[in-house]
């Protein structure tokens, strides 16, 4: 049974549209689309916010202008221009994506759905997405904005956790989209969960949905979308060596493909083991990923991050080695680099800060032991 009477229905669509024709931003991934533009924007943006997006887009735009060029390009590269992004796995599947376009697709973004979902990293919400904005097909994306927005408007009581209650928001997505029109109305909820319909202090007075929004009928509309408790986050100490040899280079590794941030390169450690010491840690971790033995000097600094499941303590230190050739052991490559190179390489968050740090230091040669 439908949840919205025809004409509350029409009218929720026309109110949404209107307000999103008047109000839109002018983005950069909205100026001139092709399948692949609003492809990369999509992956984008998922977990990234718009302003952080936008520079990152024109950056990538200009030098992968095209599929075929993204296909060429070395991973190594692709990861460079989304380093500082987070969630690499995004730019991994975009490349392997590109390429598989290339073989199956003769370079053509494919039209149909069951082809775009069989692209690498592309799940349902993505499909949905480019399918409305690229080609015109009637499929609702709801993402984290339009979950909070739908779940806001209905007062959901389920909870948004549970795969069943975010069924039933697809389900009342779909209800309201208006057929030919999808692409313009899942851009306007998109929107409007981003600027009216935030998370906290919803601004309810401007909404074209407020006369029949329950949520905020009830007064209370950040009660919605309704979270069981979350756990604690567990947080974990991590060791990584700052290994500078005599011409003043250091020792940095690539991580496993398979692993957290595959791909990347990082001062190489790992997580201290119960009764390590920070010291002990590093000594350890480098002898098990490189074969090296390194003798560990003193504290340079500590960086914390947060991960989506987990957050870090990153505690470098520097080292110098005193047996053994670094060999590829349990990590995918390794290299000397002074740190002027290092901008060739894709670091993490983390290891970008040390970087920083250590560009910041006056070169003596004497910090660095
Ligand atoms: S009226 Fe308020 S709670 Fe309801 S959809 Fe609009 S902004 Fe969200």
């Amino acid at each position: 049974m439908p949840a919205f009477d025809s004409s509350v229905r029409a009218l929720l669509q026309q109110s949404l549209l209107r307000w999103f024709r008047r109000t839109a931003r002018d983005l950069p991934w909205r100026r001139k689309r092709t399948p692949y533009r609003v492809w990369l924007a999509e992956v984008m943006l998922q977990q990234t916010r718009v302003e952080q997006a936008r520079d990152y887009y024109i950056r990538f735009l200009k030098r992968f202008p095209t599929i075929r060029s993204l296909a060429v390009a070395p991973q190594r590269d692709v990861l460079k221009h989304w380093e500082g992004l987070g969630y690499y796995t995004r730019a991994r599947n975009l490349h392997a994506a590109a390429q598989k376009i290339m073989r199956e697709h003769g370079g053509r973004f494919p039209r149909e759905p069951d082809a775009i979902r069989a692209l690498p990293g592309v799940g349902a919400y993505t499909a949905a997405a480019v399918g409305s904005l690229a080609f015109g097909h009637d499929a609702a994306a709801v993402d984290g904005n339009v979950l909070r927005a739908i779940s806001r408007l209905v007062a959901l009581e389920s909870d948004i956790t549970k795969p069943s209650a975010r069924a039933q928001v697809q389900a009342l997505a779909d209800e309201l989209l208006p057929s030919g029109r999808a692409g313009a109305f899942n851009e306007a909820v998109m929107e409007l969960g981003a600027r009216i319909c935030t998370p906290r202090k919803p601004k309810c007075a401007r909404c074209p949905w407020r006369p029949w929004c329950a949520a905020a009928v009830s007064g209370d509309p950040e009660r919605y979308p309704v979270k069981a408790r979350k756990r604690k986050v567990p947080h974990k100490h991590v060791g990584a060596g700052l290994v500078v040899d005599r011409r003043g280079r250091f020792l940095i590794a690539q991580r496993l493909e398979d692993s957290m941030l595959g791909g990347l390169w990082e001062f190489p450690g790992g997580k201290q083991e119960p009764g390590e010491t920070m010291e002990q840690c590093i000594a350890r971790e480098l002898r098990e990923e490189l074969a090296i033995v390194v003798s560990v000097g003193a504290h340079a600094l500590t960086v914390s991050h947060a991960f989506s499941h987990f957050t870090m303590d990153l505690h470098a230190y520097f080292a110098r080695v005193v047996q053994g050739r670094p060999r590829a052991v349990h990590c995918a490559d390794w290299r000397w680099v002074t740190l002027a190179e290092m901008d060739e390489f894709a670091f993490g968050r983390a290891d970008q800060r040390i970087i920083e740090f250590l560009r910041a230091l006056p070169r003596t040669g004497q910090n660095w032991k």
